[in-house]
């Protein structure tokens, strides 16, 4: 399941919750309002879509998903940062910062 990210509307804590793709949003664990955004989905869940755009993992060879990594991070960080800052992102998804060798 995949993680996300939220800050409640009402406190503005920070927190993470765990929760299928179309379950609705948690409420805030620290004072139980509804009203939460969603800031960023984990790195995780972001790698696990780039593998996806890749086509078939089991069958995609090693050499095309760092292709398809090195091709579609560099777009996915940018419109990241443009969306969201500089900061959320390097602390959200330091994965985004690193290529293959
Ligand atoms: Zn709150």
């Amino acid at each position: 399941m995949p993680m996300y990210d939220y800050r409640c509307q009402a406190c503005h804590k920070p927190f993470q919750a765990k929760h299928g793709f179309n379950d609705p949003a948690p409420k805030c664990p620290e004072c139980g309002h509804a009203e939460v955004k969603r800031l960023i989905v984990t790195a995780p869940t972001l790698a696990q879509g780039i593998l996806t755009l890749a086509g078939d993992s089991r069958r995609a060879s090693k050499e095309q998903l760092q292709d398809k990594w090195a091709e579609e991070t560099p777009k996915l960080r940018k419109k990241l940062v443009d969306k969201l800052g500089e900061d959320v992102v390097n602390r959200n998804a330091p994965t985004l910062n690193k290529t293959f060798d």
